[in-house]
């Protein structure tokens, strides 16, 4: 995923050095929607060599120059995604090498943020016809595992489910509030479906099922919140039996993260944040900040107790994880503040640091002996 990986030694525990590596920021425009349109706006969004996005003020201009001299109208990406962009672009760009990584055992995260409308819903889970990063990533993780069935024994689980109002539901099985335990691999909420999945179709039903469930609020009654996060795991087991027949198994996480509207918690710096946390707005995205903020600025201590959402998605963020954060963004004029405020907020992630996992982990050692040492690295690092 963009890093670089640098092996000195031909020795197991040299070639798990890890040095720093940042996450990944992406940018996805949605196109004009029919009410925008006809409402007379236009697009203030420009994509220039797929990673710079410049904010116009004017319909006709094209002065870069100008709008880079300019404070907070031009932004650089890792790749940024204009309104033509199709799902499976977007897919193979932000989050195919997570799935990849997965396989391999190890954890990755892929966030999407944005106002309410931007088009997050429409990247993560799509729609029938057009399916999303959710879909298109366990489509990817099947065929991938049915060609390399021969190696092993790939067992898929996946989880669904929704922070709220700070309290966390079973989308898969709504019920009763979960309640969030620590054990040595991690938080995780108690009781929540692992739901195993052998094929692409019953998901996409299962998602949207999912979907139908997240919370809705009564002013806005048959649509879907946008002060719910919703949270696709999916956990891909490998199981081999080794010379003396023991079984070693690694489990690999990927978390699909489409994140409440951002609309009413977009302050960047830490004073903001505080004076905003006792107003009615949503905890566990103003969390998400504190601890982006954190990272960013280093901290020794990152405030992920604060919130069930960054309690959740600890061991996606800081430690030795691949992250990816898709910013979503509507092309209007009428909407400028709030892509503005989407992409100071996506500059501002692109300085996280997080620790960098080597790849030649994944290579298959000749004893059993470093086959266990090898393991145990890899859950440290993923449990990190
Ligand atoms: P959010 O989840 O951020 O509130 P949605 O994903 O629900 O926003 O998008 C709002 C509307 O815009 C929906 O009707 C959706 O189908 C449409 N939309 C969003 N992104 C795209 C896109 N890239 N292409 C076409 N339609 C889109
Ligand atoms: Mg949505």
């Amino acid at each position: 995923v963009g890093v670089k990986n640098v092996v000195e030694s031909e020795d197991v525990t040299a070639k798990l050095g890890k040095t720093s590596s940042r996450i990944l920021v992406f940018v996805r425009v949605r196109p004009l929607s029919k009410k925008e349109k006809e409402s007379g706006s236009r697009s203030c969004v420009r994509i220039v060599n797929q990673k710079e996005v410049y904010l116009t003020e004017f319909a006709n201009e094209n002065d870069y120059l100008r709008l880079k001299r300019l404070r907070g109208r031009h932004f650089t990406f890792d790749a940024s995604f204009p309104d033509s962009s199709s799902q499976l672009e977007v897919y193979s760009a932000s989050t195919s090498d997570l799935v990849e990584a997965v396989l391999q055992g190890r954890n990755g995260s892929v966030f999407c943020y944005g106002a309410t409308g931007a088009g997050k819903t429409f990247t993560m889970l799509g729609t029938v016809e057009n399916p999303g990063v959710m879909v298109l990533a366990i489509k990817d993780l099947f065929n991938k595992v049915r060609q390399r069935s021969c190696d092993g024994n790939h067992v898929v689980h996946l989880s669904y489910l929704e922070v709220y109002n700070e309290t966390v539901r079973d989308l898969l099985s709504p019920g009763r509030p979960l309640v969030l335990r620590e054990d040595k691999q991690g938080i995780m909420a108690a009781g929540l479906t692992q739901y195993r999945a052998y094929s692409t179709d019953e998901v996409m039903v299962l998602l949207q099922q999912g979907n139908r469930n997240r919370t809705t609020e009564p002013t806005r009654a048959n649509e879907t919140s946008s002060r719910s996060h919703a949270i696709l795991q999916v956990m891909v087991e490998y199981r081999v039996r080794g010379e003396s027949n023991v079984v070693m198994n690694r489990v690999g996480k990927l978390s699909l993260i489409d994140l409440a509207g951002s609309e009413r918690a977009l302050a960047t710096d830490q004073r903001t944040l505080r004076s905003l946390e006792g107003a009615n707005i949503n905890r566990s995205l103003l969390s998400l900040s504190s601890c982006i903020n954190a990272l960013v600025e280093g901290k020794k201590h990152v405030p992920y107790r604060n919130s069930k959402l960054t309690q959740l998605l600890k061991d996606s963020l800081g430690g030795a994880c691949n992250t990816v954060m898709i910013a979503n963004i509507s092309p209007s004029n009428l909407s400028f503040s709030e892509t503005q405020n989407t992409l100071h907020w996506a500059d501002r992630a692109k300085e996280i640091r997080t620790k960098e996992q080597n790849e030649e982990i994944t290579q298959i050692p000749n004893s059993e002996t470093d086959q266990a040492k090898l393991l145990l690295e890899l859950q440290k690092e993923n449990h990190e």
